[in-house]
């Protein structure tokens, strides 16, 4: 456990530095990450598709993947992650926008409740609870959940952190379904099956395309499972790491709290821990008041549950089990290298 927080506090500081030193390149990789995405995209249609049996029944689910890879990352992109002090942009009524609609999907009736308010020490704003100064947008962020300089040049926060979370499902999928379908291309690539190479695109060019969509594949695939297993935990991944320092303060004060709830928690009561299901069903927004299943399929825009002032939280809880008064981080905390609250 020691050794996993030290690992996880040199990822954190890896990632600081690679803050500074990608924060103007953003754009670029933005440029570059759509030209290897594009590419990817066109080795597959143009020398993998070909050979799949039955086009007419292949073809479709293909350009399914590919048209959501590429429209929830336009979306992530694109839609500011919802800054406090912004006005909170209205559902909007063209062909991208989803219908609410009521869904079968029921989830345990859920208290949602009226944030508390906290002042940012970093640029002044009033902000609710789950929201987070980031450092590189010198903003703070309605549920911050991280700032991504290289993929998306921007923060994921309430508004985009469907779109994030349903982007790497697709390129999951699509890096996936080269790797296993483009393996006998590969093959024909290296020159091992002795097929000479027809295809317009240069092997070279394939093979690059399908290494990087095996390592893609892989690592996009951690992140994901990592991203919905702290969704149906209720925290993002600044939440995350904040839990970590409460659970040391309470560990050491030895205020181990009995489980009351759905799971052993014996150290950190998070408020906004519901059932996993729960959690899941908010975050998608796929519930009784919010939008059809089908909306996880299209890639359609779809507002949160909430605007952000008021949340979904575990009954009869004012605070993080665990927490005192006034222990709450603050973000401050971050230039202090994050270390302890005592
Ligand atoms: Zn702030
Ligand atoms: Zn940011």
């Amino acid at each position: 456990m020691i050794c996993a927080r030290r690992v996880f506090r040199c990822f954190r500081s890896l990632e600081r530095f690679a803050d500074r030193i990608t924060g103007a390149a953003g754009p670029w990789f933005v440029g570059l990450a759509l030209i290897l995405m594009s590419m990817g995209t066109l080795s597959f249609f143009t020398i993998v598709q070909p050979t799949l049996p039955c086009p007419w029944l292949t073809t479709p689910p293909c350009i399914w993947i590919a048209l959501n890879m590429f429209m929830h990352y336009y979306y992530v992109c694109t839609i500011p992650p919802g800054f406090v002090g912004d006005p909170f942009p209205l559902p909007g009524s063209g062909l991208l926008w989803a219908s609410p609609s009521p869904s079968q999907l029921s989830s345990s009736s859920v208290e949602i409740i009226k944030a508390r308010m906290s002042r940012c020490k970093k640029c002044g704003e009033m902000r609710p609870e789950r929201a987070h100064h980031c450092r590189v947008c010198n903003k703070c962020v309605l549920k911050f959940d991280h700032h991504c300089p290289v993929r998306i040049n921007q923060c994921v926060g309430i508004h985009n952190e469907r779109h994030f979370v349903l982007f790497m499902a697709y390129l999951v999928l699509s890096t996936l379904i080269l790797n296993v379908f483009g393996f006998h291309r590969a093959l024909d690539a290296l020159g091992v099956t002795l097929v000479p190479w027809m295809h317009a695109m240069p092997a070279f060019g394939f093979l690059m395309s399908y290494m990087l969509s095996i390592v893609l594949c892989l690592a996009v695939f951690i992140m994901l499972v990592w991203h919905i297993w702290g969704i149906a935990k209720g925290e993002t991944s600044v939440e995350a790491q904040d839990h970590e320092i409460y659970r040391k303060v309470a560990k050491e004060r030895g205020e181990a709290s009995p489980s009351t709830f759905q799971c052993q928690e014996p150290l950190l009561s998070n408020l906004f821990r519901l059932f996993k299901r729960t959690n899941l069903i908010l975050f998608f927004n796929i519930g009784l008041n919010g939008y059809p299943l089908y909306t996880l399929l299209i890639p359609l825009r779809v507002m949160p549950y909430t605007d952000g002032s008021s949340w979904a939280r575990r009954d009869g809880l004012q605070r993080h089990r665990g927490v005192r008064e006034g222990e709450e981080l603050t973000d401050e905390e971050e230039d202090e290298d994050g270390e302890e609250i005592q």
